[in-house]
């Protein structure tokens, strides 16, 4: 049915990445582990380094979190700002 052809489309990860890692900059020593950075829940990852004054956090999983709720992954791929409401005005 339709749960066949959505996991068709999804890559084969699991076949030929099990113990080699693409993205070698986690640096996620946690357990259990964090989300890595391919995760949706990729923010709720643990900082490791937190420059409020440059405005930019280092996630444990490589991701490279804005104050503006912009992020930067290790693979280098953007993700735009997703700010909900009118946080920031409160500066
Ligand atoms: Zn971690």
């Amino acid at each position: 049915m339709n749960e066949a052809t959505s996991r068709r489309a999804e890559p084969t990860r699991t076949t030929h990445v099990t113990t080699e890692r693409k993205i070698p900059s986690t640096m996620c020593q946690h357990q259990p582990p964090c989300p890595t950075a391919e995760s949706a829940d990729r923010e709720s990852a643990r900082l490791v380094a937190h420059h409020p004054e440059q405005g930019w956090s280092l996630l444990c999983n490589g991701v490279l979190l804005f104050e503006d709720t912009g992020e930067l992954l290790p693979d280098g791929q953007i993700i735009a700002p997703h700010r909900g409401g009118a946080r920031l005005m409160a500066v």
